[in-house]
């Protein structure tokens, strides 16, 4: 599968502070790419690399196989881009809005018309179409955001923070309309400081802190990679760490007892013949489902919260 936009070893620095040190990324055609990090990480920075609003200060990004340093007026044909930042005229109603957009970049009249019906359609606002958009709700805005950044037709959408301080109704139609895009076959990239989000929609991930890319992969070769694998058991006669052969770790966890293992099935067997030997009564005896929060917690030593 071809990549739709390459990231090289890039770096970027804001009057003498690193913000991002030696980026490397690429992007599936097709896919959607999550990048999570917390506030700070790079994200944005990133993110207005790749749509030519800032330079690098070394290393390269591709993107549709042309260099953003000398192409960006053809790739920027191609990519649609949603800022963090609301940039609607509140006076003026959503289709004014869409239509001032629409007309930045070339598309005119009845066709113009049209795509406009159409992304409306698409974030769920046909009904208040005509109203000002200082009317409007945070997340509605943002909705009429993103659809201003699909008027012409971009084959790469890239989405910064999308669902930051909204409603949950606009959030599951942001996130139904990725989706629909994917559908599509768009590809698209995606910031967030949401697990969660990154999890339920992203096929591949780049986690990033403090302007580093600290892992990346399918979610799958992730948690593999990176999460731990343990046993978590919750028993009254279970009052100091276990000790059994394959037990890397034991730390107390709610109630219970969580055990690292490398053989995570061997360990359940173990526990599960010495509580039964003891006719211990059980509250729980289960394998730990990984997260990527316990892998973010493992690689920054911090948990990603909001
Ligand atoms: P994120 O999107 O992950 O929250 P940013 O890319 O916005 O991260 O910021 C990365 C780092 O660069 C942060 O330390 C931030 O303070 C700094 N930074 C971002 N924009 C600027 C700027 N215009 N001037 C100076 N520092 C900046």
């Amino acid at each position: 599968m071809t990549n739709v936009l390459e990231v090289a070893d890039v770096v970027k620095g804001y009057g003498g502070k690193t913000a991002l040190d030696k980026v490397n990324i690429h992007v599936r055609e097709g896919s959607c790419f999550g990048l999570l990090g917390p506030n700070g990480a790079g994200k944005s920075t990133l993110m207005k690399l790749m749509t030519g609003i800032l330079q690098a200060d070394s290393g390269i990004i591709r993107a549709f196989d042309m260099d953003t340093r000398h192409q960006m007026s053809k790739i920027r044909q191609l990519v649609g881009y949603v800022p963090q930042e609301i940039t609607l005229y509140e006076k003026l109603s959503a289709v004014q809005n869409l239509k001032f957009f629409g007309e930045m970049y070339g598309v005119k009249g009845a066709e113009l018309k049209r795509r406009i019906e159409n992304v409306l359609e698409q974030v769920g606002l046909s009904d208040r179409a005509s109203e000002a958009v200082g009317t409007y709700s945070g997340g509605m805005k943002r909705r009429i955001n993103l659809a201003a950044a699909l008027l012409h037709q971009p084959q790469l959408v890239i989405l910064d923070e999308p669902t930051v301080g909204i409603d949950p109704q606009s959030r599951n139609h942001i996130f139904e309309m990725i989706r629909g895009l994917r559908k599509e076959g768009l590809t698209l990239v995606y910031s967030t400081h949401y697990m969660e989000e990154v999890e339920a929609l992203c096929d591949d991930i780049a986690i990033i802190d403090h302007g580093s890319v600290i892992a990346q992969g399918s979610l799958h070769e992730i948690l593999e990679r990176h999460a731990d694998k343990a046993v978590y058991v919750e028993s009254d006669h279970i009052t100091e760490p276990p000790q059994l052969s394959g037990i890397i770790q034991a730390s107390a966890r709610g109630r219970g007892w969580v055990l690292e293992s490398e053989q995570p099935l061997n360990t359940l067997h173990d526990m599960s013949r010495l509580l039964a030997e003891a006719g211990a009564n059980v509250h729980a005896l289960e394998l730990v489902k990984p997260s990527l929060d316990r892998v973010f917690l493992k690689l920054t030593g911090t948990a990603l919260r909001d």
